[in-house]
């Protein structure tokens, strides 16, 4: 069997979402961000999965409330960037690399959404696991941190390689791009990425993973690359944090 590392992606509560990475031929695993234990204790089952651990971005309970349920069914280690987080066993922090025997994860840490956010990537696998740091066309609200702290977070992750999937916590991306289209009229960009998005949605329910190298070129939060971006901040006079703040609280309201 040629070896694959696998994401299922594990819807949970209203929109969000938790994912087991594993591997096809040794059948280890771990989950990330489970809020709701029972659906992803039913796929673990039906597979026959063999947790290394479990890997939390940050401390909101629809991030973790599952741990207890999901350890009862199967005991394994807890990885999260606050030991007040349910049943942290390993505290993780900036450039710590989690290894098993099938893959490796280097820990970012995020602040801006929360002050202990943190995101997982394996660079081997083309892997990022963004928790509310970064959505697909948008960022996580700034609730502890601060918008200067929210874009060096999301800078770190514009400098991850291009062929990055990404996983992320929500499925808000319909709701961005529409906020996105409302921002800045008639981009062509943002046309044709939706006719793309819909299509993923209708095909597999879900909007992810999505492509970190095109984000770079459609979030304005992760980058002003674009014209469309670039000449909408000229027309306002902003820098690149007075248009990330305007966008942010424009997004808030919206
Ligand atoms: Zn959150």
């Amino acid at each position: 069997m040629t070896k694959r590392i696998l994401v299922e992606i594990i819807p949970q509560l209203k929109d969000n979402y938790s994912y087991l990475v594993y591997s096809n031929v040794n059948k280890l695993g771990f989950v990330i961000d489970p809020a709701d234990a029972a659906p992803i204790i039913k796929f673990i089952k039906d597979n026959d999965i063999i947790l290394s651990g479990i890997l939390i971005t940050h401390h909101h309970a629809d991030h973790n409330s599952g741990v207890n349920d999901l350890i009862k069914f199967q005991s394994t280690k807890i990885y999260s960037p606050d030991k007040n987080i349910n049943k942290t066993s390993n505290i993780v922090k900036e450039g710590d690399l989690i290894k098993s025997d099938f893959i490796e994860f280097e820990v970012i840490a995020t602040s801006g959404h929360t002050l202990d956010h943190v995101v997982y990537c394996s660079k081997q696998n083309n892997l990022l696991f963004s928790g509310d740091a970064l959505f697909r066309f948008g960022c996580g609200r700034i609730f502890e941190g601060t918008c200067d702290e929210m874009k060096r977070s999301l800078n770190k992750i514009e400098k991850l390689d291009d062929s990055i999937n990404v996983y992320c916590g929500h499925e808000y991306t319909i709701h961005n791009l529409n906020f996105l289209k409302g921002v800045f009229h008639n981009d062509k960009m943002l046309d044709e990425i939706e006719h793309d998005v819909l299509k993923q949605i209708k095909n597999t329910k879900t909007s992810m993973p999505f492509n970190l190298g095109n984000e770079k070129k459609l979030n304005p939060f992760l980058s002003l690359g674009s014209s469309t971006y670039k000449n909408f901040m000229k027309r306002k006079g902003f820098g690149n944090v007075e248009m990330f703040r305007y966008l942010r609280d424009l997004r808030n309201n919206y």
